[in-house]
């Protein structure tokens, strides 16, 4: 055993429940650890692993790339990320993009956005409504936009008007339009942190026509959802719903930190040179990386084998749920992004998590009771049966 664990606790500041692994390698839907025991992870660096892990073409394009140039600013063409934005838009609808090194960032490019638009606008409409338990990053102008009471604490905040309403209450939603005038509505089509809760189809098509309606601006965060965590490449578009900003992230970079705002072309032109900006987004390497990301979904058929590998996991996990009625008070979500409600305090959940690591099985944990799963897309069905079966052992442990 080494003691990275405790040099660990030692010099980094401790802001993460660290489950107590010491990572070596990874290979497609594992991890291995410095002692060579293998993990199947269905946590994918909180969403982020799309393709796995140490996929050939993106070891390629990282070496292809990163023998050229890693860094060259803004201030030159970035002939990666002009391709990224070309096929970002030709997969969802006319418009611009603005990159950001991180979901936070563009959840801070929307704010600003909002802003600039507001005052185009001159209707004095103000401020941006969000749902409960909705998560849109930790910076100090995103975590205004963050309702989760653990995440916003008491830091200080900056001053613009956010309301908000319970998902899926529609008639709280047109209350709030039309009392408080707000610019923006912003949601994340599945909220992740806050409990792997799916937004009904329904529910997002009538708030699309509300926000039309009011002239409101309709955000998505699909910072968690997109880049086909939920089976397409991006959440809305298992609805009608035709978003004016689609805020990305998390999956985008095959693993390197990259994300952004896709912009409807109406509103491309609302960002001037010095109006906002960041140093190093986008790098040209994440870039590079972005483009095989979308050429192993779409061209390659990840997307599709990930999307037929979801539903085997979701079908699976329904009988298992019919099984172990009595641990299980429901399995949700869309596509590869699944909570499983368990009945149980969070200790005993935190404890079968500890049990199915032991067992070689990585999964995540939020809301302290539901157990979250966000495996790669490239995942095998021996690989889900093995997860089935250890998750399947466990509850049967749980019962005797
Ligand atoms: C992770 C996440 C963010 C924040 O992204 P960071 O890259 O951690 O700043 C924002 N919104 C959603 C829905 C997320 O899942």
């Amino acid at each position: 055993m080494s003691n990275w664990n405790e040099r660990n606790k030692e010099v980094i500041m401790n802001t993460y429940g660290k489950l107590p692994l010491v990572i070596d390698r990874g290979e497609g839907a594992e991890l291995i650890d410095e002692n060579g025991k293998r993990y199947l992870d269905f946590i994918t660096g909180l969403a982020v692993n799309i393709v796995g892990h140490s996929h050939p073409e993106i070891v390629q394009t990282l070496r292809d790339q990163g023998e050229k140039f890693l860094h060259i600013s803004n201030l030159y063409v970035n002939k990666p990320a002009v391709e990224l934005a070309e096929r970002l838009l030709a997969v969802t609808f006319p418009g611009k993009v603005f990159y950001t090194n991180s979901g936070a960032e563009a959840t801070e490019a929307v704010i600003k956005l909002v802003h600039k638009w507001t005052k185009q606008q001159e209707t004095g409409q103000d401020g941006i409504v969000v749902l409960k338990k909705s998560f849109h990053g930790r910076t100090l102008g995103a975590l205004k936009l963050t309702r989760q009471p653990g995440v916003y604490q008491d830091f200080p905040v900056s001053e613009f008007p956010v309301y908000d309403v319970e998902p899926h209450d529609i008639k709280a939603l047109e209350a709030v339009l039309k009392e408080k005038k707000p610019a923006a509505l912003l949601m994340e089509p599945v909220l992740g942190s806050g409990g792997v809760v799916p937004l009904e189809s329904n529910y997002l098509e009538q708030a699309a026509k509300l926000c039309q309606q009011y002239g409101v601006l309709f955000c998505m965060d699909e910072i968690q959802t997109g880049i086909g965590r939920t089976g397409k490449l991006f959440a809305y578009q298992h609805t009608s719903v035709k978003p004016d900003v689609v805020l990305f992230a998390k999956g985008i970079g095959g693993g390197l930190p990259l994300g952004g705002i896709i912009v409807k072309a109406e509103h491309g032109e609302l960002f001037k040179p010095g109006d906002h900006g960041t140093t190093f987004a986008p790098s040209p390497l994440s870039a590079a990386l972005g483009n095989t990301v979308l050429k192993l979904l779409i061209d390659d058929g990840v997307l599709e084998a990930g999307r037929r590998a979801s539903e085997k996991l979701q079908t699976e996990l329904q009988s298992l749920q019919n099984e172990f009625a009595e641990h299980i008070e429901s399995i949700r979500g869309l596509g590869m992004m699944i909570g499983i409600v368990m009945k149980f305090d969070a200790s005993k959940v935190k404890e079968i998590q500890q049990t199915l690591l032991e067992r070689g099985m990585l999964v995540d944990v939020t809301q302290q009771t539901i157990i979250r799963l966000l495996p790669p897309l490239i995942v095998s069905d021996e690989q889900i049966e093995y997860f089935l079966q250890l998750f399947r052992d466990v509850l049967q442990e749980v019962s005797e």
